[in-house]
């Protein structure tokens, strides 16, 4: 890394707020003596969050390299988790109002940013579809969630008064996956901060470089704005020793990890306290009641979304064997392109790879997120180019079936009953208790399902993602922790539970 005198750190502060700065609004300007606040316009998207109706465009920002201790940029987890112990200490002195600016700042950034920053992440990741990038940092720039989320829940009676306050848990260990890698650290830095925490992130090794970048264009202007550096640190050389060296750390002292089987059971084997996000494998149900169309029009949305990379995207559909056929026109209709049984077989052969030592097949790592014309290619088909998923018939125990695949290619099964869906549906989704789907206009199939698969998240009647906030009521997040069952991550998620009684006084009714 280059060193740098500090002319120039103000300077490359000045930069970023440049790119940052187009208007404050009517916010408060931030506490006296803080230092200057960003400016940060908004831009609006529709209604589902994911997909925006205008998106800054421009140039990634060209910053020169931060040296190495300064905004959040380490290769070393001893120097990172001393860092981000004195943000947080830092941090926590402050008022709660230059909290809120510091959120406000990254969520800012992520709407101003999203193209560029979009953009960088699909370059460097090479998955999924690069005109959803921009529209999944939007989704976390519009997050509402805060420091409202922290309200005190208080006990008043004749005792006296008892506050239940949440505490922060101090430097947080963060694992981020390759499948939105700065989504994530935005997300988990504005809901940790929010709980007054600092991060360590070791992002995955293929979404580094935007890991990285977003964390210094965060740090920067958060420095800018109050003064503060290193709340988020990044190791930009990450590895598995990185990880368990953040893992056994005695200063940090929670984990928050988001990824497949492998990093939750490393997490919850480290001897700390984890919140794991974990994998998901999401069945949806459609019986002979459906609005077959619009069942198949939310499908396809939820399941091409980013090329089918979220974890609550539908990856597989069972249809109940009266309506099989009608659906297969819907889906047709709708604009997604049906391959043979042949086809789904031999794209299978080569996209999914089958599980070591009892585990499930999972995705070959070369297919993941990419374009459904490059899976089509696999199997000689040719397809429109506004194709974007492919769907064809297959049993209830194909690998596609029982894989996480992460691709634009949906399995479609059709059973005798709908209880029989509902038992396939309980065997894909591996007990994850993540995401399940039903399409159906009956109330009695709507809570059998819903009783029997025990997600996290159920949605009924939609794309999967508006059970994340995206086209639903309430908030999202790009951490579900389904394997820890915190659900939807906030900023309370982050936080210890921590109790203030005054005794026989201060009621004042
Ligand atoms: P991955 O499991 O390959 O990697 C995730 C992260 O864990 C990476 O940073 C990786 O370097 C790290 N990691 C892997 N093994 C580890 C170990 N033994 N010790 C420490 N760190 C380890 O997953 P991915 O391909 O990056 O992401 C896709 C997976 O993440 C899917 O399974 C998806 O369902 C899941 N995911 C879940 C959520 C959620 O909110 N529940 C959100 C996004 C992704």
């Amino acid at each position: 890394m280059t060193q740098v005198n500090e002319q120039a750190v103000q300077q490359m502060v000045t930069e970023v707020l440049k790119h940052v700065a187009s208007g404050w609004g009517d916010r408060a300007n931030p506490t006296p003596g803080a230092g200057a606040a960003p400016p940060i316009s908004r831009v609006s998207t529709q209604s589902s969050g994911y997909l925006p109706t205008r998106v800054m465009s421009g140039a990634a920002p060209a910053m020169p390299q931060a040296s190495a201790g300064r905004f959040g940029q380490f290769t070393d987890v001893n120097k990172a988790v001393d860092a981000a112990k004195t943000a947080q200490r830092a941090l926590v002195a402050r008022s709660m109002a230059q909290r809120k600016l510091i959120i406000e700042t990254i969520r800012g950034i992520c709407v101003d940013q999203a193209e560029p920053l979009g953009r960088m992440e699909y370059e460097e990741t090479r998955i999924g579809h690069l005109a959803d990038k921009a529209s999944k940092l939007i989704a976390v720039g519009q997050n509402p969630m805060g420091i409202e989320m922290l309200t005190p829940p208080a006990f008043s009676g004749d005792h006296g008064i008892t506050l239940e306050e949440r505490g922060a848990w101090g430097v947080i260990g963060v694992i981020t996956p390759v499948t939105h890698s700065l989504p994530t650290v935005a997300d988990n830095a504005c809901n940790m901060i929010a709980g007054g925490n600092s991060l360590v992130v070791n992002p995955h090794p293929g979404g580094k470089k935007i890991a990285a970048q977003g964390a210094r264009l965060f740090n920067e202007a958060i420095y800018g704005a109050v003064g503060i550096d290193n709340l988020i640190c990044v190791i930009t050389e990450p590895t598995l020793d990185t990880a368990k060296a953040i893992f056994s750390h005695p200063d940090v002292g929670l984990l928050g990890v988001t990824g497949g089987p492998g990093v939750v059971s490393a997490a919850l084997h480290s001897g700390k306290r984890a919140i794991c996000a974990g994998p998901g494998n999401p069945p949806v149900v459609v019986d002979e009641s459906a609005d077959l169309d619009n069942a198949a029009r939310c499908i396809i949305e939820g399941a091409c979304y980013d090329n089918n990379l979220l974890c609550l995207a539908e990856k597989e559909v069972f249809v109940v064997a009266g309506v099989f056929e009608a659906f297969m026109e819907a889906m047709a209709r709708a604009g997604a392109c049906r391959i043979s049984t042949q086809q789904m077989d031999a794209l299978a052969r080569v996209a999914i790879e089958p599980g070591a030592n009892g585990a499930h097949p999972h995705a070959n790592r070369k297919f993941v997120g990419v374009e459904p014309e490059v899976l089509a290619r696999e199997v000689g088909v040719s397809i429109p180019a506004n194709c974007r998923l492919l769907f064809g018939q297959t049993g209830p125990d194909h690998d596609f079936v029982m894989a996480e695949q992460m691709m634009p290619v949906l399995p479609i099964v059709s059973c005798e009953t709908f209880e029989q869906c509902v038992d396939c549906a309980l065997a894909a989704e591996h007990s994850f208790r993540h995401t399940a789907i039903i399409h159906s206009r009956l109330v009695d199939h709507m809570t059998y399902m819903g009783k029997a698969m025990d997600t996290t998240l159920y949605v009924k009647n939609g794309p999967s993602m508006a059970g994340n906030g995206a086209g639903g009521e309430g908030y999202g997040g790009y951490s579900i922790a389904c394997a820890t069952g915190e659900g939807v991550c906030t900023p309370r998620t982050y936080t210890r539970l921590r109790r203030c009684a005054m005794i026989e006084n201060l009621r004042i009714v």
